[in-house]
Formats: C-alpha cells, structure tokens, sequence
C-alpha cells in the first residue's frame, strides 16, 4: 500500500509525496516549491524518483527545476506540453503507467485549465485520486481557462469513480468551500457534520484532506448541481425559475462563489 503525505507549501498548497512503507524511493505530486521536498527526503533518508504534474499553473510546477535531477521521472499532460517543465514522459487521456509498481491511469478534466489531467490508482484500497485544482474538498477549481460545461463534464466523470475513492486535492480551501456550500444547502446535514469536523481538524492545524467521493458526492455542491435543493438555490440565486439544465446550474453555482 502507497502511503500520501501532505508537504504544505506556500500558503495553502499540499505537495503529496507519495511512497511504499519500509522502501527508500518516493514521487511527489505538484511540487510548487523545491524546499519542502527537499527538506522532507532529508529527513527522511528518501531518493526521489519521479514527479507528477497535473496542471501549468507555476504553484503546482515551480519547484520541478530544483528537484529534477538525472534519474528523476518528470510526467504531465502532452496538451501542455510547451506550457510545462520539461517532461520524460508525455501522458494523455487512458495512459497507464506504473509508480513505485503501482498502476497509475491517466484522466483529462479540463476546466481549470485546458490540459489539466488527474492521476488515478486504480489498484489501491481504497482508490486514489490525485487531481490537482479540479476537484477540491467541498469546491471545485476556478475556470481559468475551460467553460463551465468542460467544468461541469469533468467533475460527473470523477463521480463515477468507486464512492471510496480518496480524494487529494492540491489546496487546503476546505473551510472557505464549506461555508459557501452551507449558504447553497443550508439544510444538509451531512454537510454541517462535515463542516464542524473540519473546523476540529483546523483549529488543531490537520489537514482536511483526502476525502471520499462518497462524502463530496453528499456534501460538494459542485458534484451536486442535478439535486433539487442545489437546483433551487441556484434558481433563487439567479432569479431565474426555469432553471433545470445540470450545467446551467453547475455555471450559477460556480459564480456564485466567485462573487461570495
Ligand atoms: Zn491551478
């Protein structure tokens, strides 16, 4: 079994770095900045053997320069090929590869950005989900790039993954997403449970993070958008009572929080 562990970087960012229990190699995901990898392999006696991209932005990317040394596997999105560090292995939609033996496939969910990709293993129990600024406890990405109907079709493709699926995210935005989900559904109860247990977890500096697919399946309004309560409050939101379409709602939402 992979064990992910959380190096929190700038202000609210985690780099999971990923390894085998008793086993000297290690990959990490989204390395922003060099130092806290750095730091971390040092103390740990690690050898770092491949980083993961999941997306352009330089707060995921930035620290791939310092820590890519020769023997170090560098792998990202081919769309954004030119847009990212140089890679040794250029991944699309379906490819499969192996990390640390494990098999790793490949899912495109633009939105965020154009080319923004997910690392999904499959052979874990449970799950694992790597996903980068698409997926967030809660939340979803801004559309820096992608429209609300690339958005909406990439968050659906990622629920059909196993309801135990464990969902690391690349920000620690739990609380701020919470609260505004509690404005769009302010009578789900999973969803006050999730936000007091979150509140716990914060106020004694845990991450909030993975969650389940299962709980953002019942708790993110984002995945949310075909439920009749998220519907009305998206129809009140807009004054719009005919608003019905999944995608349409998924948009309101969406800025929605933007403007909140
Ligand atoms: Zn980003």
């Amino acid at each position: 079994m992979l064990d992910v562990i959380p190096l929190p970087a700038f202000n609210d960012n985690y780099i999971w770095l990923l390894r085998l229990r008793g086993d000297q190699r290690c990959w990490v995901v989204d390395p922003g900045e060099a130092a806290p990898v750095q730091r971390y392999l040092q103390t740990h006696d690690l050898k770092l053997e491949g980083i993961l991209l999941t997306h352009h932005h330089a707060d995921h990317t930035g620290g791939v320069a310092d820590l890519a040394k020769p023997g170090v596997t560098i792998i990202g999105s081919l769309q954004d090929v030119y847009r990212l560090p140089p890679l040794n292995l250029q991944v699309t939609a379906g490819d499969r590869f192996q990390v640390l033996g494990n098999t790793v496939q490949v899912l495109e969910i633009p939105g965020h950005t154009l080319g923004h990709i997910a690392f999904y293993f499959p052979e874990q129990e449970p799950p694992l989900l790597l996903c980068g600024d698409t997926l967030f406890a809660a939340g979803c990405g801004r559309l820096f790039e992608g429209t609300p109907e690339q958005m909406h079709a990439s968050l659906q493709s990622l629920a059909q993954l196993p309801d135990s699926t464990q969902v690391f995210a690349a920000h620690e935005y739990t609380l701020k997403n919470l609260e505004f989900a509690r404005q769009v559904e302010p009578d789900n109860a999973r969803l006050k449970a999730r936000q007091e247990s979150c509140q716990a977890l914060r106020a004694d500096q845990q991450p909030t993070l993975p969650s389940s697919l299962e709980l953002e399946k019942a708790t993110n309004p984002f995945l949310r958008v075909a439920q009749p309560s998220v519907m009305a409050a998206a129809q009140k939101y807009s004054s719009n009572p005919d608003l019905q379409e999944a995608t349409e709602v998924f948009a309101i939402i969406r800025q929605w929080k933007d403007s909140a």
